[in-house]
């Protein structure tokens, strides 16, 4: 049986993270000396680790440390929302960790495509790099709110390795609906297939994510070879209502397997905010829902004090449904898919839902 390893950890001290890990990577018995390793962290765009929109440097400085000394090759890498890895790297914090344990950085601009049968309607997909060209993947996700999908973890973290290029067309192709994303977002995994997930939520963030929520110290961690368990987990730890769409697609399809949790200290998250988008779509029954879902998701609203007129929210658009007047963002609800991608980007929060 599998097994997810969780502990409380208050603090990035880069050696308490590294102890825990250790003992962590240990119990589930992953084998990683003598590799070629790629650090998957999530990347979303370049702020300050303070802002929890990233997974803190801190985390990668531990389980590099521990790389470097059993003679492991390491990279990292993921593909951003809009700007270029490099940058994320360097704004995120990354530069010190970078140059101490000599990584190197994958840019995630490969276009390596991939054949998959699987639980999506789609059958290929150009990945930005190549996970079968690494002995061992280690995916980081931050523990965030996600206006779309509820909460972004371990299975959603994979979705950086589709090319830049193409994450618009995967909304595009899903549209407004979250079930055949959550499909696509397993398919995606699958195809990568980390062998290892390593979540950061010592600070998180819960409210309207994964960019503008509430950031939150939970002070925990979690390792588990497989995310899909983690993933559930950590649904269960927050006392969701019901199961959010990739956890229920997974389940769906028999990929939640059993597992043993071995707890470290007194791990627990409480009063997690979920996204205001939940709060109408989530709760519309099965036939219904398909029907009614145009009227009841969530509009993505401007406020229109807050913007700066940057331009970001329309060239994240995947459905050209933001148009500007006087250096202001109009949205054509005709042609928007609702997949918050604009509200994600905003790096100013003027964009509600
Ligand atoms: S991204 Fe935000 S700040 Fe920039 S134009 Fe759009 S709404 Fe305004
Ligand atoms: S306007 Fe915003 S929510 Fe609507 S499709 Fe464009 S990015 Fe997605």
């Amino acid at each position: 049986m599998e097994r997810i390893i969780i502990g409380k950890i208050e603090a990035y001290q880069v050696n308490r993270i590294r102890e825990f890990l250790e003992k962590g990577l240990d119990d589930i018995g992953l084998e990683y000396s003598n590799k070629k390793v790629l650090l998957k962290p999530n990347l979303l765009s370049g702020n300050p680790p303070e802002k929890a929109i990233t997974t803190h440097p801190a985390v990668v400085d531990a389980i590099s440390g521990i790389l470097k000394d059993h003679s492991c090759d390491v990279y990292i890498g993921d593909s951003p929302g809009y700007e270029s890895t490099a940058r994320v790297l360097k704004k995120a914090g990354y530069t010190g960790v970078i140059s101490r344990h000599n990584l190197k950085v994958s840019l995630f601009d490969k276009k390596i495509e991939k054949r998959y049968d699987g639980i999506s309607p789609y059958r290929e997909f150009l990945l930005g790099d190549d996970p079968d060209g690494y002995d061992l993947i280690i995916n980081i996700p931050k523990l965030k709110s996600h206006t779309m999908m509820g909460l972004t973890l371990g299975v959603k973290n994979t979705f950086g390795f589709i090319h830049r290029l193409e994450k618009a067309k995967w909304h595009l192709r899903a549209g407004k609906d979250r079930e055949i994303f959550a499909r696509v977002l397993i398919d995606i995994h699958r195809i990568v297939h980390p062998d290892v997930t390593i979540l950061d939520g010592i600070t998180g963030m819960d409210g309207d994510g994964p960019s503008n929520g509430r950031v939150r110290d939970f002070g925990i961690m979690g390792i588990s070879k497989d995310a899909f368990i983690l993933d559930h987990y950590i649904e269960r730890m927050i006392g969701l209502s019901q199961w959010l769409p990739v956890t229920n697609e997974a389940l769906r399809n028999a990929l939640v397997k059993e597992y043993d949790i071995v707890a470290h200290g007194n791990p627990e998250i409480d009063d997690f905010l979920m996204p205001q988008s939940m709060a109408t779509d989530w709760n519309i029954p099965g036939r219904i829902k398909g029907f009614l879902r145009g009227f009841f998701i969530k509009k993505p609203r401007l406020k229109k004090d807050i913007c700066e007129g940057c331009r970001i929210c329309m060239k994240v658009c995947p459905a050209n449904a933001i148009n500007f007047t006087d250096n202001i963002p109009v949205f054509d609800y005709n042609k928007c898919i609702r997949c918050y991608c604009c509200q994600e980007m905003c790096p100013n929060g003027a964009i509600k839902v």
